[in-house]
Formats: structure tokens, C-alpha cells, sequence
């Protein structure tokens, strides 16, 4: 299928972005490897008038430790050596994510802002006319949650946000008006329409900055899909764990993606466990209580229900993969 017609800018410096973003507020979207926005574009879901393109912009660029440009393509986070070494959870997630071709192309800011999928949205026009539309393009009600009363369950599914949360990541943010940093955890939204809670329609991700301490943490991430590549995501988990010579958990960290509208970072069901004693029993207890805070629905190619308890199943493997005390 043919693109619409855009007006297509591009940008070489963020200022020169802002203004243009504050110019065409309302009918714009941005641009960065364009593997899920022109998809979007193409099948005419909420395309725009306006489109600039971030691939200009050289201070979107540059990895380290402590900050990854949103430019940085998925390829560059798996294949970075240092963040290999120090960070593997990132170059473990960004491995994980399409297949090489996309990698090349997509970006980190582009898969913080991936815009949410369903089973109802992710269809051609006529597909979706065949179903009168639903709420996130076209339509009036939400086909996943009838009863939903005007908010849209569509999935988020955007992988890296697990492994940036449990990280305890922040999210930095230009407009015509400055720049601010905010946690990731207070970033996204619950609806799958007005998906970024605290983003102003006239702001770019301009990076995501990690705290030190994240390298205290060990991490990783599982993920369930139907095939191994070229595959979304119906469940991404990511689990930190920081753990003293005497098996005692001094941090727990567990977030999860491609369940809800946003990713979840389960901190309050984890709080308990700071302080247990590791053992197979309490892996076992740790997955039941991921499992128990989940939520999911029915809008992506698995079983809710096998969705769920596949969080309980990663959970448990990943501190058994992290840390023999949780063997035993
Ligand atoms: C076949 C296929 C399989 C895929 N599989 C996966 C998968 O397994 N896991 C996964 O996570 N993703 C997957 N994707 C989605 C996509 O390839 C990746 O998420 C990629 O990282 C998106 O980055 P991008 O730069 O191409 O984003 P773009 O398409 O350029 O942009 C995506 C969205 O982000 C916005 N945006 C981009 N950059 C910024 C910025 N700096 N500030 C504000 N907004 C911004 C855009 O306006 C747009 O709304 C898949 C896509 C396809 C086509």
C-alpha cells in the first residue's frame, strides 16, 4: 500500500525541531527509523499532515553508560561493547527486538513512543471498516472492552521500556517552551489513545539518561512470542536483582511489557521481598505474586490468561538464571 501525502521536513538541529513541532502542533508526527510509524501511515491509521524526520539531528545521537541518545539505532545498543559489558540487559533487550533489517533502522526513541497495537488497529482500512472501526482510529467504542467507556485498551509494546524501568531510567524532553527530565516510571499512560501521560503534543524524546547504581543490578529479560523474529512481543519481562553473599535480596526489580497500555514496573509487589532470604520457594512465590499483579486482554496474538501465568514462569526462571540461591 502507497504512503498518504505528508509534507516531509527535515531538521538539523533541535531547535529547528521544536519550533517546527510547536508550528504544526496538532498534525504532526515525528520520524526516526520509520519501522512503525510508516506501517502506521500506510494502512492510514491517524496519519498526519506534517511529518519531520529526527535522522538530521546530531545531538539525538551518542551512547554511554549514563546516556543513550533516542537516534541510538536498536543495532547500535546490541552491538555496543560497553554497554555489553556494563549494562547487558539493554544490548540483551535490543537483540531481542524485529529482526537485523529493522534494527538497523529502528531507534530507541522510536520504541519508547511505539504507538500501542490491538488485534482491531493494526489491520488495513478495509479490514477495519469490515468491523465498523474501533475507538483508537475511526471509531466510537473500544472492541476489546465494549463496556470501556471511551478508553482504548490497544497493547504497548515497545520492548526497551522494560529493561530502561527496572533500570530506574529517566526520560529527557525538548519543546519550544525548554527541556525537563522525568522518571520513565511516571511517563506513560494507562489509555492506549493518550498513551504518553506526561508528553506535551510539542515534545521530543531527546534521550534517556541511567543512573549509576544501575550497574549494581543483575538483570534480564525473557520475552514470549509466537515466532523468534520479526515478532511483537505478547509478554517482555524485565527483572533486576541485587543480592548480598548470604542470599539475602537487598533490590528486586520487575517490569513487564505488551500487557496493558503501558509497561508496568511491578515495584510495590516486589517491596515485599527485599530482605528475603533467596530459595526455589520463594522464586516460586515471587512469580505468583508478578503473576497476581498482571494484568492483560485479549488484543494480541496469545492468551491472556497463558500471558499471565508465562510471568510467573520468566519471573521464576530469570532469578534462577541470575542467582543459584533461588536453585535451591
Ligand atoms: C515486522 C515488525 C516487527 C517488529 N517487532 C518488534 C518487536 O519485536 N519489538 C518491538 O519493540 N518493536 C517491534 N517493531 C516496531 C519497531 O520496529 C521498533 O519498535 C522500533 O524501535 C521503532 O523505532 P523507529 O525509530 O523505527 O520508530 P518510528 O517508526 O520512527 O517512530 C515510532 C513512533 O515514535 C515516535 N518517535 C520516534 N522518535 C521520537 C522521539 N525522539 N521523540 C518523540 N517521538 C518519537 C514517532 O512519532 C512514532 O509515533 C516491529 C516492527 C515491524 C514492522
Amino acid at each position: 500500500m502507497e504512503l498518504p501525502a505528508f509534507h516531509y521536513h527535515r531538521p538539523n538541529s533541535l531547535d529547528e525541531a521544536s519550533a517546527l513541532l510547536a508550528r504544526h502542533q496538532g498534525d504532526v508526527d515525528l520520524v526516526a527509523g520509520g519501522t512503525d510509524l510508516l506501517p502506521n501511515y500506510k494502512n492510514r491509521l491517524n496519519a498526519r499532515s506534517h511529518v519531520i524526520s529526527l535522522g538530521g539531528i546530531s545531538a539525538l545521537q551518542g551512547i554511554s553508560t549514563r546516556r543513550i541518545g533516542a537516534m541510538a539505532r536498536l543495532v547500535e545498543i546490541e552491538r555496543s561493547p560497553l554497554l555489553q559489558t556494563r549494562l547487558p540487559v539493554l544490548a540483551e533487550t535490543a537483540s531481542k527486538i524485529s529482526s537485523p533489517p529493522l534494527r538497523q533502522h529502528g531507534t530507541l526513541g522510536g520504541n519508547l513512543m511505539l504507538d500501542t497495537r490491538c488485534y482491531y488497529f493494526n489491520q488495513s482500512p478495509l479490514w477495519r471498516q469490515s468491523v465498523d472501526f474501533c475507538l483508537k482510529a475511526e471509531g466510537t467504542k473500544c472492541l476489546v472492552v465494549p463496556s470501556s467507556k471511551g478508553r482504548c485498551f490497544a497493547t504497548y509494546s515497545g520492548e526497551m521500556a522494560a529493561s530502561l524501568l527496572i533500570l530506574g531510567a529517566k526520560v529527557e524532553l525538548l519543546s519550544a517552551a525548554g527541556a525537563r527530565t522525568l522518571p520513565l516510571a511516571e511517563f506513560f499512560d494507562e489509555d492506549g489513545i493518550v498513551r504518553f501521560r506526561d508528553r506535551k503534543e510539542d515534545e521530543l524524546v531527546v534521550a534517556v539518561h541511567i543512573p549509576e547504581e544501575a550497574e549494581q543490578l543483575s538483570c534480564g529479560y525473557r520475552k514470549l512470542a509466537i515466532r523468534d523474529s520479526i515478532d511483537f512481543p505478547s509478554l517482555g519481562l524485565a527483572l533486576g536483582l541485587r543480592i548480598n553473599k548470604r542470599g539475602v535480596i537487598e533490590d528486586l526489580r520487575l517490569a513487564t511489557t505488551a500487557m496493558a497500555s503501558r509497561p508496568e514496573l511491578l515495584d510495590e509487589p516486589m517491596a515485599e521481598f527485599i530482605g528475603q532470604q533467596a530459595s526455589a520457594q520463594l522464586a516460586f512465590r515471587i512469580g505468583e505474586v508478578a503473576q497476581k499483579a498482571s494484568v492483560a486482554y485479549r488484543n494480541v496474538p496469545l492468551d491472556p490468561k497463558y500471558r499471565r501465568k508465562m510471568v510467573a514462569v520468566f519471573t521464576r526462571r530469570l532469578l534462577e538464571a541470575i542467582s543459584p540461591a533461588f536453585a535451591n
